[in-house]
């Protein structure tokens, strides 16, 4: 059997929310599979990309993380937005505020044309901050299911604090 066209082959995803919540971490994490030493505030957008294994075929996924602030950027969020798969929405389990954005996110995905028709999840982190927590996951969790989104909470820093950052992006490539 002949392969598909590369171009089918490559997995867009961006990875959107608050400055601060961890959207380089997590691409870092999954990417590089260690939590970065030191970051350095996103400039523009980072760009990370990893080949994985989905039923014997492999599949790039290329992972967008852009600046907080890009909501003002208007010219460049138009390039950020252009053929994208799937969208992941991170925010902070212990700063409300990264919570409280979401929906400014979500509707500026709208705006871009990415819908529900889209792959969304939802993604909390920093749960490994146990005692900081300030967004509980019943709030979370009625968020998502209101968006039709699945929740993860996860901690790109501890991997074996609930979800797995691996395992999200896995099943995120398996949707596609
Ligand atoms: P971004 O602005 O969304 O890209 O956020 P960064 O990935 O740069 O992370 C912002 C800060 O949060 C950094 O100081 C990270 O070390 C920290 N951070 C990121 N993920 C986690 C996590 O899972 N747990 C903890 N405790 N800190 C994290
Ligand atoms: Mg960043």
């Amino acid at each position: 059997t002949s392969l598909p066209p590369l171009r089918s082959r490559i997995f867009k995803i961006i990875v959107i929310g608050d400055s601060g919540v961890g959207k380089t971490c997590l691409t870092y994490r999954f990417c590089a599979g260690k939590f970065p030493d030191k970051t350095e505030a996103t400039i523009g957008v980072d760009f990370r990309e990893k080949v994985i294994d989905i039923d014997g075929e492999k599949i790039k996924v290329q992972l967008w993380d852009t600046a907080g602030q890009e909501r003002f950027r208007k010219s460049m969020v138009q390039h950020y937005y252009r053929n994208v798969h799937a969208v992941v929405f991170v925010y902070d389990v212990t700063n409300g505020a990264s919570f409280r954005s979401l929906p400014a996110w979500i509707e500026e995905c709208r705006q871009h044309s990415l819908g529900q028709e889209v792959p969304r999840i939802l993604v909390g982190n920093k749960c490994d901050l146990r005692d900081a927590v300030q967004v509980g996951t019943d709030v979370a969790q009625k968020f998502a299911d209101s968006h039709s989104m699945p929740l993860f909470e996860t901690s790109a820093k501890n991997p074996n604090d609930n979800d797995h950052v691996e395992a999200i992006f896995m099943t995120v490539a398996h949707k596609l």
